[in-house]
């Protein structure tokens, strides 16, 4: 992808400060369910519920150049998505503000509890922070069988940022409701959690197609890297390559075929008015 000329403040580089090992996690109860986990490698109610957690310690340390180019696209990418979402959100007359994003290794303490590198890049509504640690991208690739480039890492800011915008339209609070009420089941708010993740997805494709509209950042192929890492974090992918087999009332973030799916529907029309994933899946 091409890289445009705007950089955005809002992202916080914690890489190299050292620290992570004595992290006092916040309060539990809504935090579990308040942190959307990019794709669920493992059980993420069992990091954030450690609380106070020992994460592994790591040296302070200068960057390096090619940590520091990371950062430097990160902020590019953050920027291209305040740009476009702020775009939409004045049209249809909602105010907009921005997430934060905070790059770290290993641990970082989070308005959601401790975040931890296993658990994959995450959006926490309680403090509207994106927290995402680059080493993601290579498990993306060794352990999912994604081809990685530039454009995944944008596919998968944009998916997050896509949580955010949830949260702007209210979205990720009635789905709170839905689960606080205790009326539903598991395998019910499964489905629930199913659409809410098809429409992140969605939203990234928007983004993808309205932030090319104004700025040609799309090369050849950007679309299929964004495909192939739609597809490696499908459930059903993960599922058979963790457990072999796929057990579809548990999937929580779609199968690799929806995702690619409303990643497309979204980049195809542009509009995010076409992506009501709840009525589409929920009927
Ligand atoms: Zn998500």
């Amino acid at each position: 992808m091409k890289w445009t000329n705007d950089r955005s403040d809002n992202v916080d580089d914690r890489r190299g400060s050292g620290g992570g090992g004595m992290l006092v996690g916040g309060g539990l109860g809504t935090i579990i369910i308040a942190a959307i986990v990019f794709f669920l490698g493992g059980d993420p109610s069992a990091i954030l519920n450690s609380g106070a957690s020992s994460g592994p310690q790591t040296e302070q340390r200068d960057l390096t150049q090619e940590e520091l180019g990371i950062r430097e696209f990160v902020r590019m990418l953050t920027k291209e998505n305040e740009k476009t979402w702020a775009n939409v959100f004045s049209q249809n007359g909602i105010q907009f503000h921005p997430a934060k994003v905070v790059l770290f290794e290993s641990a970082t303490s989070s308005g959601c509890g401790t975040a931890q590198s296993e658990m994959g890049p995450f959006y926490c509504p309680n403090d509207e922070t994106i927290y995402m640690d680059m080493s993601f991208f290579n498990e993306l690739q060794s352990k999912f069988g994604a081809k990685v480039g530039q454009f995944t890492v944008a596919y998968v800011l944009g998916h997050e940022y896509g949580h955010h915008i949830q949260n702007l339209l209210g979205t990720l609070g009635k789905i709170d409701q839905l689960r606080q009420s205790g009326r539903y089941s598991e395998t019910d708010m499964n489905r629930v959690s199913v659409a809410n993740e098809l429409q992140a997805d969605f939203y990234a494709g928007v983004w993808a197609k309205q932030t090319d509209s104004r700025e040609k950042i799309l090369e050849p192929g950007d679309i299929q890297e964004a495909m192939s890492a739609a597809a490696a974090v499908g459930d059903d992918n993960i599922q058979k390559r963790a457990q072999g087999y796929v057990n579809q009332e548990s999937f929580t973030h779609g199968s690799s075929a929806q995702r690619e799916e409303w990643f497309m529907k979204g980049y195809n029309t542009g509009d995010i008015r076409q992506g009501d994933t709840f009525d589409a899946l929920l009927k």
